[in-house]
């Protein structure tokens, strides 16, 4: 007998962000396979009466592969078990979504997609941001700061110019090599960016700064994206107004570009 899985997008970390479906599915769970950036709120709804397994990559710590993980969840399932792959943000993004999709495809078991809220988007609603303006970006690019082959920054031929917004996942520290490629293909020096780390955590960091600037801003703590774009700068300056508080100005400033960390934390 055939059981069922679940690809079920976990969002940023909030668990208000996750969809109702993404709950309710979640409350059925016989197995839960989860990843290293599923947060502890949301690890929290999985029923005491599931397995978990954490599948997730961590530093100092033997990965498992994506074949085990495509094994695993296949044999979960094959004993007719409802499965629930949770993964971080959106599982269709950046998120080896495809490779297990094939593995159920090829065993003949049913498996459902349940959308999360994608990083970018949690980032851009934490911040303020809109990722598209009709007087400044007209078009939005999703990309990984990180290539197979551990080359920093993707080709961006063709998606660097001032009319768009780019949101680069996984940059680590490579901000130097970030700004220098998007320099080196036409991207303004001034073009503003803002790095949003663990958005919609409870250490959620916010980070102004410009393109010129960025190879000398110290690294935010990881998962973080950084939104490269003018739309970035022209709220902030909305922004500004929004926070109350003596130096609220500077914080906010894309001058200073000092970092400043959120008032509507999870719990706070
Ligand atoms: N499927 C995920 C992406 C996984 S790749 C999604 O749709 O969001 C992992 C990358 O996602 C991280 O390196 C970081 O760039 C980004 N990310 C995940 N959670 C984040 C968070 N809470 N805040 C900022 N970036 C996050």
């Amino acid at each position: 007998m055939k059981g069922m899985v679940y690809l079920v997008g976990a969002g940023p970390g909030d668990p208000e962000l996750l969809t109702l479906k993404a709950l309710r599915v979640l409350r059925t769970a016989e197995v839960v396979l989860t990843d290293a950036l599923v947060s502890p709120e949301v690890l929290g709804l999985i029923p005491a009466t599931a397995i978990t397994l954490d599948v997730g990559k961590r530093c100092g710590r033997r990965s498992i592969s994506q074949s085990e993980i495509n094994f695993l969840i296949v044999q979960h399932a094959s004993s007719g078990r409802i499965v629930v792959r949770l993964k971080s943000g959106d599982p269709l993004v950046f998120g080896r979504a495809g490779e297990e999709m094939e593995a159920l495809r090829e065993a003949g078991i049913p498996f459902e997609v349940v959308p999360g809220i994608t990083a970018a988007l949690g980032a851009a609603a934490a911040a303020q941001i809109p990722l598209t303006d009709r007087r400044l970006a007209s078009k939005l690019v999703f990309a990984t700061a990180q290539h197979a082959a551990g080359k920093p920054v993707p080709e961006s031929q063709g998606l660097v110019s001032s009319e768009n917004t780019i949101v680069l996942y996984m940059p680590k520290d490579n901000y130097p090599e970030i700004a220098n490629e998007l320099i080196r293909d036409g991207m303004p020096e001034e073009t503003p960016c803002m790095i949003v780390s663990r958005a919609y955590r409870a250490e959620e960091q916010f980070y102004p700064t410009t393109l010129r600037e960025l190879p000398k801003v110290p690294v935010l703590p990881s998962p973080a994206v950084v939104i490269v774009g003018r739309v970035t700068a022209f709220h902030l300056q909305s922004n500004r107004h929004l926070r109350s508080g003596g130096n609220a100005c500077e914080e906010f400033s894309v001058e200073t570009g000092a970092a400043y960390e959120a008032d509507h934390v999870i719990g706070g």
